[in-house]
């Protein structure tokens, strides 16, 4: 069952300041096992370190153990290293695949991680409550909009960040306020720039941003017919690399996103600073 928030206590935050989140949700191309895309993880990296913005990647657990090589080119390039889920040829994480998970994060990296990130956005009340069993301090699973994983309900419409149960943190995902669009790289592919432009004029976007991304938005590798993704999501895919904004647009986005007063962090820094003023435990 996917995450109700009229069964827990939800109390939303507002932020002092705006705050940008660039994130990656590292994973093999197209729920399977390819690794074209994965591959160019580094020249990502390139391009991130020359945009001048800190980086936030939510890594699936077994590549811990089957990519080390990958891994340690996010910790060496000063990434702030999280959870994803486990293996999203899965549907999504089990209390069991969870704690896997956090094995192998923990071998690699020498402690627990603090942040998670649900496969495709879907965070169930299943795996909320091993979230809070593991000791995780913060979630960014909730895409409070419309599209895929989506989590229409009110409140997480009405704050920032939330505190959910006084035990985890929530960094929402973010979308077009009102409109609910997702404001990440595949939708921005998939709506075209002139839509975009539309958008901008006339909807506004959340004071803490997180911006989510995949290495198959930013290199597709054109061989997604052999992947094990449904049809229709296939087409979404082709649709997007129609569109393509590349490693080199996210630039433009951090200037952008500048200019409009956001500062760039990663989600452990904004964390830290909202536990340091005494706004999350
Ligand atoms: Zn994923």
């Amino acid at each position: 069952m996917i995450f109700d928030p009229a069964a827990h206590l939800v109390s939303s935050r507002r932020l002092p300041r705006k705050l940008a989140v660039l994130s990656i949700d590292l994973e093999y191309d197209y729920n399977g096992i390819r690794t074209d895309a994965l591959n160019r993880l580094p020249a990502l990296l390139d391009a991130v370190r020359d945009a001048r913005l800190p980086l936030t990647a939510f890594v699936e657990g077994r590549l811990f153990a089957e990519r080390p090589d990958l891994c340690a080119c996010l910790a060496e390039a000063g990434a702030d290293l999280q959870l994803h889920c486990h293996d999203h040829r899965e549907p999504g994480d089990t209390a069991e695949s969870l704690q896997a998970s956090i094995a192998a994060f923990e071998r690699f990296v020498g402690i627990r991680p603090r942040g998670y990130r649900a496969h495709t956005y879907r965070l169930t009340e299943e795996l909320f409550q091993a979230v809070v069993a593991e000791g995780f301090a913060w979630d960014s699973s909730i895409l409070p909009g419309i599209g895929f994983g989506n989590h229409p309900g009110r409140v997480f419409r009405q704050g920032d960040w939330f505190v959910i149960d006084d035990a985890l943190a929530e960094f929402p995902v973010a979308s077009w306020r009102a409109l609910g669009i997702p404001f990440t790289h595949s939708y921005r592919q998939l709506m075209g720039r002139l839509v975009e432009s539309a958008l901008d004029r006339t909807a506004s976007l959340p004071a803490l941003l997180v911006y989510d991304m995949h290495m198959v938005d930013l290199v597709p590798d054109g061989r997604i017919g052999k992947s094990p993704l449904p049809l229709w999501l296939k087409g979404a895919h082709a649709l997007a690399r129609s569109r393509q904004r590349g490693c080199d647009d996210l630039t433009a986005l951090g200037d952008r996103l500048r200019a409009r007063g956001y500062e760039w962090c990663t989600l452990s820094h904004c964390h830290e600073r909202l536990t340091r003023t005494g706004q999350c435990g």
